[in-house]
């Protein structure tokens, strides 16, 4: 059995006082949840994220990880800062990283990689973009996608690894995919994972489902055999729509 993951993604949402609020807002919500909770949060929200959910169940974590320890990466944050701040998960290879600020298959695996060095978990994300999925490309750009970001990582280290499955053209569109065609590419990486690890990792390995998941749709994505939880954005800025979305996940 795996226990599902529900995991919001304020993306650039959310000054210090509006994460106060939405995190004192959100943890009596969410207490009884049978499911893991995290919220992923700018890094200037980190410490403050921490110490309001010290003594909940919720954990935090970061939208991005640089790959190497530390010097002269201006513009990056290093693993031991973001736990030092009090990270305990870091989305990697978002796909607006991978639009818009030039992240590659080459540069998710070396983040990856030294995630996992640090101990810290990792959500990797995949997902082909809507011309992709028109062209019949999904299996083949996640295919890619999933290979590419594993390149040298050992079983025992894949395994501590969380993937979501985000088409790009659902992400903050409005668009979900249907609860079959997020089945299915989810229940395919699946088995591009067991063909790099064998079943018993691709079994164990946690898969969301990301975009525009909200508390109206979480019930039937959630109901499928292949979804493990959700990456959720825009609905996660809210605390009665977050805590809607973890209280589906069981
Ligand atoms: C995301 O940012 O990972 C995401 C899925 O966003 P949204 O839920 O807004 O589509």
């Amino acid at each position: 059995m795996r226990k599902p993951i529900i995991a919001g993604n304020w993306k650039m949402n959310k000054t210090a006082a509006e994460c106060r609020e939405l995190i004192t807002a959100l943890a009596p919500k969410v207490k009884d949840a049978t499911c893991d909770v995290v919220v992923c949060v700018p890094f200037t929200d980190i410490a403050l994220a921490a110490e309001l959910t010290k003594n909940t169940n919720i954990a935090v974590g970061a939208q991005n990880i640089a790959w190497a320890d530390s010097g002269a990466f201006t513009g990056e944050i290093s693993a031991a800062m973001l736990i030092e701040a009090g990270a305990e998960y870091v989305i990697i290879g978002h796909s607006e990283r991978r639009q818009y600020f030039g992240e590659t298959d080459e540069s998710v695996n070396k983040r990856l990689t030294q995630a996992l060095k640090n101990g810290l978990k990792p959500i990797l994300c995949v997902g082909e973009m809507l011309a992709e999925r028109e062209g019949g490309l999904t299996e083949k750009v996640c295919r890619t996608q999933v290979v590419g970001a594993f390149d040298k990582i050992s079983a025992s280290d894949a395994e501590k690894v969380v993937i979501a499955y985000e088409p790009v053209w659902a992400i903050g569109t409005g668009k979900t995919a249907t609860d079959e065609q997020a089945n299915e590419t989810i229940g395919f990486i699946r088995s591009v994972v067991k063909e790099l690890y064998g079943a018993k990792v691709a079994d164990g390995m946690r898969i969301q489902y990301g975009g525009s998941m909200n508390a109206k749709n979480v019930a039937g994505l959630m109901a499928q055999s292949e979804i493990d939880g959700g990456l959720i954005g825009g609905a996660s800025l809210k605390a009665d729509d977050f805590s809607i979305i973890v209280g589906a996940a069981k």
